[in-house]
């Protein structure tokens, strides 16, 4: 890794704002960013309106497509890929994966395709890498991986200036060589570390396999390591993806669906055709219609959607930077789980790596607001088991649920509020950060277990005193989960 290229500036969960600094062209990239998709032969919006009108710091281009044509060759190798594209930011570019995918062969070695993106300027690089698809068999998977490896050698071995290449991490669904594919390349010493053969599980909307590869590769990176996700262009995955640990993002989405009519939003995609009114306020829907869009010409009508499908991408990501600073980023994730029930599954498949998350999560934050059946499963609670081996307790320790129990509690040498989703703490912690917790009068079944796993924590950690649990009428089956030991009182009965 090349030393000081990412700054971090705030953190949550394992989503990150940070200054990357992109050394050919001495550009800084504020991230989580996204990258627009410029197609070298087809630009829905040019590169420079994607800067002036979007405040696009960094775009991704084929090199593959511009090597292959003899016009498109020559004009950027004699201009430089910034003023052939007449783009003022950071450039990074593919090198023809995407096509050997798609078509299952391509025309150009490793050496001649970095060498090539490295004469027109380019200030990201990318191998030509073997994307594995999903699902693939593990020897299969192992195999292309073992040629990937050879290309990443032998493209850092071919450039020594100051273009930076990435590392695509491959391993199909194995998240085992996913992971060692990552602590592979970033032992390398690459830069940035794009994860690869995800659209097929993107255009599934298989979001859950798409969090557990993310969660594998950030298992192989160090801390430093800026990760991308390769394909994901729908801004109803961003908060999802920037919570497992992306940094940046690539969209052709915003020309493709517009080409099929096709219009974005958080929470889903819509078509025009359908629309009486639009759910938006960016500049193209407050100066049309659904229908005086489609009154348009074919081509203004694409571009204005296209320009709609920005706005909106780009705003979400300013959406979650705010929620990464008011430290509430798994608040949104949560809000965008209700989009599709697969995001459900992703937003799920991300809260299972609560412990995971919680390496990188602040201890301190803004309230802790519980707001669907997700919330009792955030890092806060996982942080909450782990220190209750802190607290000092005596012998005889009565556990409550209610703040003043209805009855005489001085024989007990020590009393703990027991508050869902948290479980116990002494009650002097309640002013503190997360147990000012603002929770829903009616608490939910997974509240309740969480909070059991910590009685059952701190029950375990004491197996010399004795514990009584007030609870103001719990389930049968969830007392059932915890000790033999502990005694009952029902508050409500
Ligand atoms: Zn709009």
């Amino acid at each position: 890794m090349t030393q000081g290229l990412f700054d971090l500036r705030d953190c949550d969960a394992n989503g990150r704002i940070g200054h990357f600094t992109v050394p050919r062209s001495n550009v800084v990239v504020e991230t989580p960013a996204l990258l627009p998709v410029i197609n070298p032969k087809l630009q829905t919006i040019s590169p420079s309106t994607l800067a002036s009108k979007f405040g696009a710091q960094i775009l991704i281009t084929n090199s593959y497509i511009i090597h292959q044509d003899d016009h498109l060759h020559a004009e950027s190798l004699e201009k430089g890929l910034h003023e052939f594209l007449d783009f003022p930011g950071a450039i990074m570019t593919d090198s023809g994966s995407f096509q050997l995918a798609e078509y299952g062969n391509v025309d150009v070695t490793t050496s001649e395709i970095i060498h090539f993106q490295n004469a027109i300027g380019s200030d990201i690089a990318t191998p030509l890498d073997i994307p594995t698809p999903p699902d693939a068999p593990l020897e299969t998977a192992q195999l292309d991986l073992e040629t990937t490896f050879e290309r990443l050698e032998l493209s850092k071995s071919l450039v020594d200036g100051d273009m930076l290449i990435s590392a695509p991490i491959q391993g199909s669904t194995h998240l085992d060589l996913r992971e060692q594919a990552a602590k592979h390349a970033y032992a390398l010493g690459f830069d940035v570390f794009p994860i690869g053969a995800a659209v097929p599980l993107l255009t599934q909307y298989r979001f859950k396999d798409v969090v557990d590869i993310i969660m594998a590769t950030k298992r192989g990176l160090g801390f430093d390591a800026i990760v991308h996700l390769f394909g994901a262009g729908h801004p109803m995955m961003f908060a999802l993806a920037v919570a497992a640990g992306c940094d940046l993002f690539d969209s052709a989405a915003y020309a493709l669906y517009a080409r099929r009519g096709s219009y974005l939003t958080t929470q889903g995609t819509k078509q025009l055709v359908d629309l009486d009114h639009f759910p938006c306020y960016c500049p193209v829907c407050s100066a049309y219609t659904p229908s005086e869009l489609q009154n348009l010409s074919k081509l203004e009508c694409e571009s204005l959607l296209a320009e709609h499908n920005l706005y909106v991408s780009f705003g979400e990501l300013k959406r979650i930077k705010v929620a990464i600073k008011e430290g509430n980023l798994l608040e949104l994730v949560e809000l965008r789980s209700a989009s599709h029930p697969a995001m459900l599954d992703g937003c799920r498949a991300l809260f299972q790596y609560s412990a995971q998350l919680e390496r990188q999560d602040p201890s301190v934050k803004g309230t802790f607001f519980h707001i669907s059946d997700l919330s009792p499963l955030r890092p806060e609670i996982v942080r909450h088991h782990n220190h209750l081996s802190r607290i000092n307790i005596g012998t005889n320790v009565l556990l409550t649920t209610d703040i003043v129990p209805p009855f005489s509690t001085s024989n007990y040498s020590e009393i703990l509020y027991v508050k869902p989703p948290f479980g116990p703490f002494p009650y002097s912690l309640s002013h503190t950060y997360p147990l000012t917790a603002e929770i829903p009068f009616n608490t939910d079944s997974i509240s309740l277990k969480q909070a059991a796993v910590g009685i059952s924590t701190i029950v375990s950690l004491h197996p010399e005193t004795a514990f009584t649990f007030a609870h103001n009428n719990w389930p049968q089956t969830i007392l059932e989960t915890l000790s033999d030991d502990v005694k009952f009182i029902n508050l409500s009965s």
